[in-house]
């Protein structure tokens, strides 16, 4: 049995996560600030007594016994992590210097939540790990997105100078159940619009693409990742390389929810990505890893999802 910390432990990945490694025997801590996390998301995991809640925000130093760190805790929808930029820098470049302060404290292994935004607008497609990026450092999402560079920058760093274990995962698009409904990201805004006959609200001309992975494969790529023997430390790119335009995303949960909805085009937010794709050929290689989930039966469970929430706010 470990000691894992869950950083961001209440919110939409986090809670998956921290189910996941208890049903495998483990002991959790889930740390949350609650800022876009929720209690309903890790309600069924209070009560265990391998399960422990702490209320608490990594921008302050945190102290505990651990073997195991994921630090997921950042707010990860644009229209949250740009509600006060501030603090999401804080989050990213403070949060990990203490996370990973505590690691070398226990000894413990760290993994962080990266994210495919580190690669910014990319002109190289699909995204490689070896891609530096095309990143915008003084725009609106550059509190994400260069706070997220920056973290990687402290682990390697923590990982050369003080020989830390670390791990960087980069992330792409990932959904399922468990998201907040009023997160603000495509699929949970489509998928709601779209149960509840509302027009669905298609940003820019829905030319540009992404890649959505369901969240149990991310989850199976995240855990791989942390307890790979050969001590791969990464970054690694997990996510799922079936790309689609928004326009055709949206089209799609039109008919799977059998909707009424009509698509209206809104302005396109500032250095939206036009396009994102991860190339995982390094996953495959070093972890054994690549998605299982099909996008329809990921999808149908997430409509599952947001529908019951729907009907339980009613
Ligand atoms: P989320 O917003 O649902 O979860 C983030 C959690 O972190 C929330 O519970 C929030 O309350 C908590 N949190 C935020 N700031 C905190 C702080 N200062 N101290 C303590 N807790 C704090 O987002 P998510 O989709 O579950 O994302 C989890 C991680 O994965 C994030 O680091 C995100 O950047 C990364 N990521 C997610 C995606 C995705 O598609 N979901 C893609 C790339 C990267
Ligand atoms: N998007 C959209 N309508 C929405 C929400 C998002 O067209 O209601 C677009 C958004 O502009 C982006 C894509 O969908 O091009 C994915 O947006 P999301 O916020 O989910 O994630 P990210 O841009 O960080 O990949």
């Amino acid at each position: 049995m470990k000691r894992i910390l869950v950083t961001g432990g209440a919110g939409f990945i986090g809670s998956h996560l921290c189910k996941r490694l208890l049903e495998e025997g483990n002991d959790v801590i889930c740390l949350d600030n609650f800022f876009t996390g929720s209690k309903d998301n890790i309600r069924e995991m209070i009560g265990n007594n391998h399960f422990e809640l702490v209320r608490h925000d990594i921008t302050k130093e945190y102290f505990a016994e651990v073997d195991q760190i994921y630090n997921l805790a950042c707010p990860a929808s644009p229209p949250h992590y740009q509600y006060n930029a501030i603090k999401t820098i804080k989050t990213s470049v403070l949060g990990v210097i203490h996370m990973l302060g505590l690691a070398k404290r226990c000894k413990a292994t760290i993994l962080q939540a990266s994210t495919s935004e580190i690669y910014g607008d990319p002109q190289v497609h699909p995204q490689v790990e070896s891609y530096w990026g095309n990143v915008n450092p003084i725009g609106v999402r550059s509190c994400y997105d260069e706070g997220k560079r920056c973290a990687e920058t402290l682990m390697m760093d923590y990982h050369r100078q003080n020989k830390i274990d670390t791990r960087i995962v980069r992330i792409f698009n990932t959904y399922g159940p468990n998201m907040d409904m009023n997160d603000g990201r495509v699929v949970s805004n489509f998928i709601v619009q779209a149960l509840q006959n509302k027009d669905i609200t298609i940003y820019g001309d829905g030319s540009q693409t992404r890649s959505f992975c369901y969240v149990s494969d991310l989850i199976d790529g995240l855990i791989k990742m942390m307890n790979n023997p050969q001590k791969f430390i990464g970054p690694v790119n997990i996510g799922n390389p079936a790309e689609r335009s928004i326009l055709d995303f949206a089209k799609l949960i039109i008919e799977m929810t059998n909707s009424n909805s009509k698509i209206i085009y809104k302005p396109l937010p500032g250095d939206d990505p036009a396009q994102r794709k991860p190339d995982i050929s390094l996953a495959k290689k070093e972890l054994n890893w690549e998605p299982k989930v099909d996008i329809k039966e990921g999808l149908q469970k997430t409509i599952e999802y947001f529908d019951k929430k729907i009907k339980e706010n009613n």
